[in-house]
């Protein structure tokens, strides 16, 4: 089922104006998140954010993370899996039903790696300084989280630190940049006030009403970033699969291997 037309022009993505009542996609498909049998409706063509699932309501990212997560591990659900600043929906609960031993963290900036948020019964890890032991998980996952870091550097180290040996960290981030280099956009100054570089974006927060500042526009040269700071093997990996929903700009999933 095809109805209306996909335009690929993302250019469009934002014109001021753009009538979403008169834009309808729906395509025939299988979830690989919930695993059934859907319609994708999208009644924008920013597919992005847009292109939902008839069950599960998950994204393209979403779908294409769980896609590369099956097909690297297909033994995930026996696992040892940590997920920073995990969703509602898509992915994150797929991994936390299935996976025998899931556990996720949040970061709150007013707790210490380890403490426990109680209002959300949640256990506060700082990406950039965790307090988790070394070589604990097989599977690490974090969805659009590292292009809001300050030294994402140290917290790609932190990550290969609590992997096992052949352990992989499996993520999606927004390669905004793509062949362009990557750019800082905001950084800290000596009195960790926030020096912004580039004029300030933000991002929706699961856990609070505040956005959250981007501060890296990354490139695809992410991958050699990783590999110098933490000594992986990151590939990139990039589908499109619209009977899978698997279609969007900006959907990429890398996968850094510890050696
Ligand atoms: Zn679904």
């Amino acid at each position: 089922m095809f109805v209306g037309s996909f335009l690929s022009d993302d250019s469009l993505k934002r014109k001021e104006g753009f009538d979403t009542l008169s834009y309808q996609f729906s395509i025939d498909g299988h979830c690989d998140i919930c695993d059934e049998a859907v319609v994708f409706n999208s009644k924008h063509d920013w597919f992005r954010d847009h292109l939902l699932c008839s069950n599960c309501g998950s994204i393209p990212r979403e779908r294409a993370l769980m896609r590369v997560i099956k097909q690297v591990y297909p033994n995930f659900k026996e696992l040892s899996v940590h997920e920073s600043s995990p969703g509602t929906r898509g992915a994150s609960e797929i991994l936390k039903r299935d996976c025998a031993d899931y556990s996720s963290s949040q970061y709150f900036p007013d707790l210490a790696s380890g403490e426990m948020y109680e209002k959300y019964n949640q256990q506060c890890q700082n990406l950039e300084a965790m307090s988790l032991a070394d070589q604990t998980f097989d599977l690490f996952v974090t969805q659009d989280v590292m292009e809001h870091l300050y030294n994402p550097a140290a917290a790609f180290r932190e990550i290969a630190r609590v992997l096992k040996p052949g352990g992989a960290h499996i993520f999606t981030v927004p390669i905004v940049n793509k062949w362009k280099a990557t750019e800082l956009r905001a950084i800290l100054g000596e009195d960790g006030e926030i020096i912004h570089l580039m004029e300030p974006q933000y991002h929706g927060n699961p856990v609070t009403d505040e956005g959250i500042l981007m501060t890296y526009n990354w490139g695809y040269d992410i991958a050699a970033f990783i590999d110098k700071a933490a000594g992986t093997n990151t590939v990139i990996m990039q589908i499109d699969d619209i009977e899978h929903g698997i279609r969007a700009d900006l959907i990429e999933v890398l996968v850094s291997k510890k050696q």
